[in-house]
């Protein structure tokens, strides 16, 4: 199957970076025939047969560079770097990340496929995951991931091996790593591109907020005059971003008419689209304001792709929600339990605790990224019942709780389960909503939603 794809330019690859999204790539190109090796700090460090392997020295070697054409960036070696020794060593080498040598591949050998771009602080793979399955319902055969489940490589790979058959359309969650290491020329032609907020998170990794909005802003590099551009009026940094917008802008929840917008609220809220017509707000199981938004940003690009408003509708209705982000684990003694623990910075807590109709106890705390804990107070102040402090960072949310809500220190997450119990009423929701990273405790968010979610399900009634 490897005549599939048409000649490549190039022989030589060095992947920089043996994680997930690096292994992948070394494997499609090995796949293509092309002469691979592969960099990676770690010693034990381990890669695809027929990779030869550069592993243990704290940056690649001249010989790693030796000979390349090209290079494949993964996520965790900052670039610059890697590219400041690539122009030393191998100035004519083309300059790859994961997701941008796969979307080159893609391109070469299925031309043309409808492409949805989605990036964003919060909210990228709810809005994916979300506009694949209005696509799905509307025909259109997606393929949906990128930064969310399966690297486009894999999906590539599967394919040439003929175990999968080609996507109709694309539907791709880009993190801003990926679009760091976008090579620009692969994004034509991109028919909608979307950013959904900007908020401060990564700020370790880029120089400021305006560095970071800038990044995100290469999402619409491929965007032809027909393509549609996507951002959120309300939101403060992405309204900066308008004039590197190409194609056509649209401004979600924006006061032309061709806005889409959220109409009316509680059981008569509904949906309009930029044509006018209106979807009910019911129709999809994702309770909250920022889940509204997220709905009209997947449905103003399937409406672009042609999806007709039945399909949007059925495919708002098959939507179930993803793992970790406000999932109902339970409800013990009239209290629901939720495992938000995706929620990794303040602007995604903030966006699920406004949007509860219940008192709440939330359990917060990890691993602090650079934003700022003290917008949590007046949010807590509404309608937080108490809050839980957990990890590394348990003493700044104590910090920010102090004369606002009641708050205790909790040593595992058994314990904290066990404190927002005693602290909830009937009727009242216990919110794993960390605003922080998970990985002081746990390898990942998923894991630490986990433990989360059992320790809610060992909870035993005590009230009939
Ligand atoms: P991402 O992939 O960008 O991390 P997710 O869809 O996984 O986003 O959601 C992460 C967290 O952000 C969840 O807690 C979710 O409830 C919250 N969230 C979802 N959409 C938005 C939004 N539009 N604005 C703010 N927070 C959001």
């Amino acid at each position: 199957m490897i005549d599939d794809i048409p000649p490549l330019p190039w022989r030589r690859a060095l992947v920089i970076g043996l994680g997930c999204s690096g292994r992948e790539s070394a494997a499609l190109l090995c796949h293509l025939g092309l002469e691979v090796r592969a960099y990676d700090r770690n010693p034990a460090a381990t890669a695809p047969d027929g990779v030869e392997l550069f592993l243990g020295d704290p940056a690649p070697t001249p010989e790693a560079f030796a000979g390349i054409d090209l290079l494949v960036l993964s996520p965790g070696v900052p670039p610059e770097s890697v590219r400041a020794l690539a122009r030393l060593h191998a100035p004519d080498a083309a300059i790859h990340g994961e997701m941008s040598l796969a979307l080159d591949l893609l391109g070469r050998r299925w031309p043309g496929l409808p492409t949805v771009l989605v990036t964003g602080t919060n909210g990228k793979s709810t809005v994916t995951a979300l506009t694949g399955a209005i696509l799905s319902a509307g025909g259109l055969d997606p393929f949906t991931g990128g930064n969310l489940g399966v690297p486009l490589s894999a999906a590539i790979l599967a394919l040439l091996r003929g175990e999968r058959r080609p996507p109709g359309s694309l539907v791709l969650e880009c993190s801003s790593f990926q679009l760091e290491t976008m090579n620009e020329a692969v994004l034509h032609p991109t028919d909608v591109a979307m950013i959904l907020n900007i908020s401060p998170d990564h700020l370790d990794r880029y120089t400021d907020i305006h560095a970071y909005a800038a990044t995100k802003a290469r999402i619409f590099a491929g965007l032809g005059e027909q393509g549609l551009a996507l951002l959120d009026h309300e939101d403060p940094f992405t309204a900066r971003l308008r004039e590197q917008a190409s194609g056509r802008l649209t401004l979600v929840g924006g006061p032309d008419p061709e806005s889409p917008t959220i109409l009316g609220s509680g059981a008569g809220e509904a949906l309009q689209l930029g044509d006018g017509a209106l979807l009910p707000r019911a129709a999809l199981a994702l309770a909250g304001r920022h889940n509204s938004k997220n709905a009209l940003f997947a449905l103003a690009a399937a409406r672009h792709l042609g999806v007709s408003l039945a399909a949007c509708e059925a495919g708002l209705r098959s939507f179930a929600g993803l793992p970790h982000r406000m999932i109902l684990v339970r409800e013990v003694d009239g209290v629901r339990y939720y495992d938000d623990s995706k929620a990794t910075n303040v602007a995604s807590v903030v966006a699920n605790i406004d949007g509860f109709d219940r008192p709440y106890v939330l359990i917060a705390g990890g691993r602090r990224k650079d934003d700022d804990l003290t917008l949590l107070r007046p949010h807590l102040a509404k309608r937080a019942r108490a809050l839980i402090a957990i990890g590394e960072s348990a003493d700044a949310f104590a910090a920010i709780a102090e004369g606002v809500v009641p708050w205790a220190k909790a040593t595992t997450m058994d314990e904290a389960v066990a404190m927002a119990r005693a602290y909830a009423e009937a009727g009242d929701a216990v919110l794993l909503s960390p605003a922080c990273s998970s990985f002081d405790w746990y390898r990942n968010y998923a894991e630490r939603g986990d433990v989360f979610t059992r320790a809610v399900e060992a909870l035993e009634e005590t009230r009939s």
